[in-house]
């Protein structure tokens, strides 16, 4: 006689398909005994439009929960990419140049750099280049300056990164709808096809946390920023090796595999989550770009991107179950960083998903600080 077993599937599901969507879902994708469901509007997705600069090293901030995060995702990237195999034209440690015209101010950074490295070793080799020696590495250069390279800085295409974790995860467990949900006020989970039912529910939204939330009368202290660049296609190609570059007071400038370069990219607090493209800010990224390399024409710009992030008024991100509902969990405020602590942040709500514990004190305040009951 065959007996059958029926195993209870837990249903997790996931709203918002960007970093943080996606890694979690390709973490939970490992576990036979959940069922994933996920939820996309693809609206405004920074994640998508994202410059891709995998560099948290030498940031200037002092939140050291951010630090601790953010060196974490830049640590998990190397893994990932690994186990899924991805190749370069995604993502690529080619390393990362910081511009200082200053004597002074390029020691300072270089100490820094060896400072940092003691507790970093994913930074790898750390130099000191002239102008000519930065050149030699970025080769589309006309205007060089001597900086610090670091090799193990990085740069992403978030857009195929999150696709490429998801077409992974679908082959597992998951099962991805396209759509807006809404949140009812009790936390029902209400979608194009009706109000479904979860077990735990992960708002991984980006930007819309706040009017997600809303319905269930909490304030999420997440506001969104504009985010614009320009994709230029260039003439000559290059080889994967070529690092990025952040120069002083330039917009950065990120070379990716063959002929694609990246400009980019504006903070635009004042801008609600508009998607227009604006021409003046066109034409500033191109000034950028033209004063690195004064043989770029604005006839090789193939498209402007823009992007909403979340921002939180102390800028750090947050993460973890509601206070009053341990079955509901966000994930916002990552802000310009957000492709470097968002893997980190995924494959934690993945562990707490699967284990019910979580220790975040060492990277995040309380998600009490940045929900608060509306009035
Ligand atoms: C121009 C620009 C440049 C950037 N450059 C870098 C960089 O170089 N390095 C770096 O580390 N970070 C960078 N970032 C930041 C980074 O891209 C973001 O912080 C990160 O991608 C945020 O990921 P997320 O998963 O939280 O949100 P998102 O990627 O915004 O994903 C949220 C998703 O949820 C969906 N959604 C929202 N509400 C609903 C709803 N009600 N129903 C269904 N779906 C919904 C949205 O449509 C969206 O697709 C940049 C961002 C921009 C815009």
């Amino acid at each position: 006689m065959v007996v059958e077993v029926t195993i209870m599937q837990k249903q997790v599901t996931i709203i918002g398909s960007g970093i943080v969507g996606a890694v979690t879902a390709y973490y939970l994708s490992a576990d036979p005994t959940l069922s994933v469901t996920l939820y996309d509007e693809g609206i405004g997705q920074a994640t998508k439009n994202a410059a891709g600069i995998i560099f948290p090293w030498l940031s200037k901030r002092r939140n050291k929960r951010w630090y601790q995060l953010a060196k974490a995702g830049a640590a998990l990237y190397p893994e990932i990419v690994a186990d899924t195999q991805m190749g370069y034209s995604v993502y690529q440690q080619a390393g990362t140049v910081v511009t200082r015209e200053n004597p002074d101010d390029l020691q300072a950074l270089y100490d820094l750099a060896l400072e940092r490295r003691k507790t970093a070793p994913q930074m790898g080799n750390v130099e000191k280049l002239s102008a000519a020696e930065v050149q030699d590495k970025i080769p589309l250069l006309t205007a060089p300056q001597p900086g610090v390279f670091v090799s193990g800085g990085a740069r992403v295409d978030g857009d195929k990164f999150a696709h490429n974790l998801l077409k992974y995860a679908e082959k597992r467990n998951l099962v991805r709808h396209k759509g807006k949900v809404r949140l009812g006020d009790q936390g029902q989970l209400l979608t194009v096809n009706g109000q479904q039912a979860y077990d735990t529910l992960i708002l991984a939204v980006g930007a819309w946390l706040k009017p997600l939330l809303l319905p269930m009368k909490i304030v999420a202290d997440v506001r969104p920023q504009k985010g614009q660049l320009i994709e230029m296609q260039l003439p000559e190609t290059w080889g994967d090796d070529v690092p990025v570059l952040m120069p002083e007071g330039e917009r950065d400038f990120i070379p990716f595999t063959r002929n694609k370069l990246v400009v980019g990219a504006t903070h635009e607090n004042d801008q609600g989550y508009d998607l227009q493209a604006s021409d003046l800010v066109e034409n500033d990224l191109f000034a950028s770009g033209y004063k690195l390399d004064s043989r770029l024409r604005k006839d090789q710009i193939t498209q402007v991107k823009v992007g909403t992030r979340a921002y939180t008024r102390d800028f750090a991100p947050f993460f973890g179950p509601l206070p009053d509902n341990p079955h509901i969990l966000v994930a916002s405020g990552l802000g310009s960083s957000g492709l470097t602590t968002g893997p980190m942040i995924g494959k934690l709500l993945a562990d707490y998903v699967r284990t019910g514990k979580h220790d975040w004190d060492n990277y995040q305040l309380p998600v009490e600080n940045y929900l608060t009951p509306a009035d």
